[in-house]
């Protein structure tokens, strides 16, 4: 369905619904619930292109399943973050930097940090 992670970018923009009101306060940069993004008011491109991804997971593997993954299992939860921050490289961020931040406490430490940069790696291939 998807080859490469701009079809993901690309399928998701087209089908995310983007709402530019999730409390400031709250200590997630965004989420997203099937089409629906939620975002907070001044948030960066590289978090709308994140939950983009995290859309087009949804139409690839089904709600349902996403989240059953997402919640009950480190090593799709790491899987789908990997895909989902992989873009950040293009604006500078480094992988060992984004490996950090998915084994972190953000993500519910689905994975050690090696685990995440494989993961990292493997959806740096599909670019
Ligand atoms: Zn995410």
């Amino acid at each position: 369905m998807f080859v490469t992670l701009q079809d993901m970018l690309t399928a998701g923009f087209a089908r995310m619904k983007l709402h530019r009101n999730l409390p400031a306060w709250l200590w997630i940069a965004g989420i997203t619930l099937g089409r629906h993004v939620f975002v907070k008011a001044l948030t960066t491109q590289n978090t709308v292109n994140h939950e983009s991804v995290h859309v087009a997971q949804q139409e690839r593997d089904g709600t349902i399943r996403f989240y059953l993954r997402y919640l009950f299992s480190g090593f799709w939860r790491a899987r789908y973050e990997a895909e989902a921050c992989v873009n950040e490289l293009r604006s500078g961020v480094s992988l060992e930097a984004l490996a950090k931040t998915i084994s972190s406490s953000l993500y519910l430490w689905p994975c050690s940090y090696d685990k995440a940069l494989m993961h990292l790696r493997a959806a740096q291939e599909r670019m």
